[in-house]
Formats: C-alpha cells, sequence, structure tokens
C-alpha cells in the first residue's frame, strides 16, 4: 500500500497544524536528501531512507526534485464565464479601472456573461481552472460567487464548485460573496436587504458553503452594510471573510476581527489600527498581491508591518478574469517577496499552512509532516529558494492531492 517517494533534493515546509504567525513564520522545516512514505492517502514518514520502519509496496524517483506542500489558494472567484481581456487592453492603453467599469465593464460585464452561462458550462470552467492551478502546484483553494446577485444565479454558481469538486483535481472550498456588488438593475439598499432575506438563507437551505464574504469599500458595500450582511450570515451559520480595505481604508479589517472572520483579504490601505487589531487576533490577513501588479498600482499591503506587529498573513492569487487573471501561486509568492519584501520562508508558510488556516483546514493539509493528507508539489530544483529565484517559469514537474497523483 505504502508509496515511497525516494531521490528528493530537498523537502522544505512550514511545521504544525494551526497557523504560524510573526518571526514563526520563517521556520521552515528542512530535510536534505530525505524520503517521504505516503500511505492511504496520507504521509506516512518523513526523513532519511534508513529511519523508515513502514513496508513499502511501491516507489517513486523524484529525480533530484524538491518536495513543497501543495499551495492552499484560499481567495479565488473561479466560477465565472467570459473573459475581459479588451477591458484589460483598455487599461494598457490608458483608460482607468473605474472608467471601464462606468462604460458597463468590470464585475458588471462578468455578472452579465456568468448570468447567461449555464451550470454545466461553470463546472467545465471551474474544473479547467483547477486543472491549471494543480499544474502550478495547487491543492486546495477557496472559490467564491459573486457574479450572479440573485437568488437564481448565487445559487447556480455555489452548485457548480459543489460539482465541480466531484472531479476537480483540487480540493474546492466555496464562499457565497453575494454582496461583491449592486447588480446592474438594482443598484441600491434594497438589495442588501434581499441578500439578507432571500440569498443567503437559500444558501444556508442547500448547505452550499461554511462562509460568507462582502466586498467592503468605497462606493459598494459600506461598513454597516457589511456589518448587517455578515451579522446575517452569522445568524445562520456561516463564517464571514471580508474583501477589506482595498481601494481605501473603510475600517474594514477592524470589522472582520470584531466578527470572528476567517479572513481579511486585500488590505492594501489598512490602517494602523487595523493592522493591531489582526495582530491580536486569529482572522488572517489574507494578501494579493496579484491584484496590485495587475491593475499596474504601486501599491501592495504592509506584508512587513502586518508580520512584525504578529498578525497570521497568508497568500492567494485572486484568481479572477478582471483584476488578477492567473492560477498560480509561485507567481503570488515572487511579488510577495520581491514587492512586499517578505522573505521566501515566510511566503511559502503563507501560501501553504496559513491558507489552510484560514479555510479550517490547517489540521488537514497544508504542510508535510506525518498524519497529514498527503498534498505534495515536486518542484524542478535543488531547493525551495528557486520558487522565488527562478522566476516566471513553472518549475511543477508532479502533484500529490491524498496520495495520488493529479499531475504527473
Ligand atoms: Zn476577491
Amino acid at each position: 500500500m505504502a508509496l515511497l517517494i525516494r531521490n528528493l533534493a530537498q523537502v522544505a515546509t512550514p511545521i504544525g497544524r494551526t497557523a504560524l504567525r510573526g518571526r514563526a513564520m520563517r521556520d521552515l522545516r528542512i530535510h536534505e536528501h530525505a524520503v517521504l512514505v505516503v500511505d492511504r492517502g496520507r504521509i506516512a514518514y518523513v526523513g532519511p531512507e534508513r529511519g523508515n520502519t513502514i513496508a513499502i509496496s511501491n516507489d517513486y524517483d523524484a529525480r533530484g526534485a524538491t518536495a513543497i506542500p501543495g499551495f492552499v489558494d484560499s481567495h479565488t472567484h473561479l466560477p465565472w464565464a467570459g473573459y475581459r481581456e479588451s477591458e484589460f487592453n483598455r487599461r494598457l492603453q490608458g483608460e482607468t479601472y473605474e472608467e471601464i467599469a462606468a462604460s458597463g465593464g468590470g464585475i458588471a460585464s462578468t455578472v452579465h456573461t456568468t448570468r447567461a452561462a449555464s451550470e454545466e458550462q461553470l463546472v467545465a470552467n471551474v474544473i479547467e481552472r483547477a486543472r491549471t492551478m494543480a499544474r502550478h502546484g495547487t491543492t486546495s483553494a477557496e472559490a467564491k460567487s459573486g457574479y450572479g446577485l440573485n437568488v437564481a444565479d448565487e445559487l447556480k454558481q455555489l452548485r457548480a464548485i459543489a460539482r465541480a469538486n466531484e472531479t476537480s483535481p483540487v480540493r474546492l472550498v466555496p464562499t457565497c460573496l453575494a454582496a461583491h456588488e449592486f447588480p446592474p438593475e438594482k443598484r441600491d439598499a434594497s438589495y442588501v436587504d434581499e441578500v439578507i432575506s432571500e440569498i443567503l438563507p437559500a444558501v444556508a437551505r442547500e448547505q452550499l458553503t461554511k462562509y460568507c464574504d462582502v466586498f467592503v469599500e468605497r462606493g459598494v458595500f459600506s461598513r454597516d452594510e457589511g456589518d448587517r450582511i455578515l451579522r446575517a450570515g452569522i445568524a445562520l451559520g456561516f463564517q464571514p471573510r471580508l474583501h477589506a480595505d482595498e481601494l481605501s481604508d473603510t475600517g474594514a479589517a477592524a470589522l472582520a476581527v470584531e466578527l470572528h472572520a476567517a479572513s481579511a483579504d486585500h488590505l492594501m490601505h489598512v490602517s494602523d489600527s487595523g493592522i493591531a487589531a489582526l495582530a491580536k487576533s486569529d482572522t488572517v490577513a489574507n494578501l494579493l498581491p496579484g491584484t496590485s501588479f495587475f491593475l499596474m498600482s504601486q501599491r501592495y499591503a504592509p506584508a512587513r508591518a502586518l508580520i512584525d506587529a504578529g498578525a497570521i498573513v497568508s497568500l492567494s492569487t485572486d484568481c479572477n478574469p478582471g483584476s488578477s487573471m492567473t492560477e498560480s501561486m509561485s507567481m503570488v509568492m515572487q511579488l510577495a517577496t520581491l514587492q512586499m519584501r517578505m522573505t521566501v520562508e515566510e511566503s511559502l508558510t503563507a501560501a501553504t499552512l496559513n491558507g489552510a488556516h484560514s479555510l479550517g483546514m490547517a489540521n488537514e493539509t497544508g504542510s508535510i509532516e506525518p498524519g497529514k493528507r498527503a498534498d505534495i508539489a515536486l518542484i524542478d530544483a535543488p531547493s525551495y529558494l528557486h520558487l522565488v529565484y527562478h522566476f516566471g517559469v513553472n518549475l511543477v514537474r508532479a502533484v500529490m492531492r491524498d496520495g495520488e497523483f493529479i499531475v504527473s
């Protein structure tokens, strides 16, 4: 039954069954020339080959690869239809995101194409994106609704995630983001009531997700509206996540802490008091530097201040067709280090164990240690440092989830 993975240059992993914060984010465990034993979907042994006592029935030659935990991408918008490459090209020619949104582009255009798509089409789109994620080393990913913005189309997106999860190579964790934007046909507070009294209860009845999310932002949902929606969600059994302080400081980070949110995401404009609140909390500061990069902003989230204050920091792609069109977590690590001054070790912890914590899975995945699910990426490199050092290429050679190769 047991599989021996031998001839590894390195195994590099954070250690623990909960998130790491502050200095501890740098404490990777590095096993040089180790072997891994995988048994019944779980990691059974990590260490020198001579130390292994488990009977081996099969072996795999890693040919000098480095093993890291499969990435946990804890913020994506996977179930969408329709790309926005021409809007992207307009941005490159000088139009702003806000100007494009005002002319019917932006989230509204993806709402239009996603409403027009069938559930089957969304299932296929999610699986296709999950395959790309897997090829780049991701084994678990969060996936948000939020392009439906009415009962039927939010349910369609969440059902598509659930159906895709039955065959997706990547483990999917759904979030209801009905409060992503106001729908084009109802740009007023009555939509807040619809989310609270119709959409969230319908999602709860079908048990489609554990999480609900709100985009708290100037011009979108106010802090008070976010507070109302998320408290309604809590009453229905959901844990909050927040798009917080992305384009302006609205106090959303502090709101996330107050509501015991699983994560406060983006945080490019988080205030000093928001940083202090996150540092004292279990709410994960989830940073998405692909968005700053893709929107050509010089403004990145204050990763150093957050980590140095003691916050739990994770990293995600924010994979979506408008503001971050990528499935690559190694690209996100490159931005986290080269633009936000995180160390490679911090960024690997953020992209694996801390993301798993924010999705309630740190006990099961996010690190390579005995007892955890065998969610492992093998990279063509003599050390984990190459993940950032050797930038712009995909070093992932093989990926295992629950002990089965999903990329080989
Ligand atoms: Zn997002």
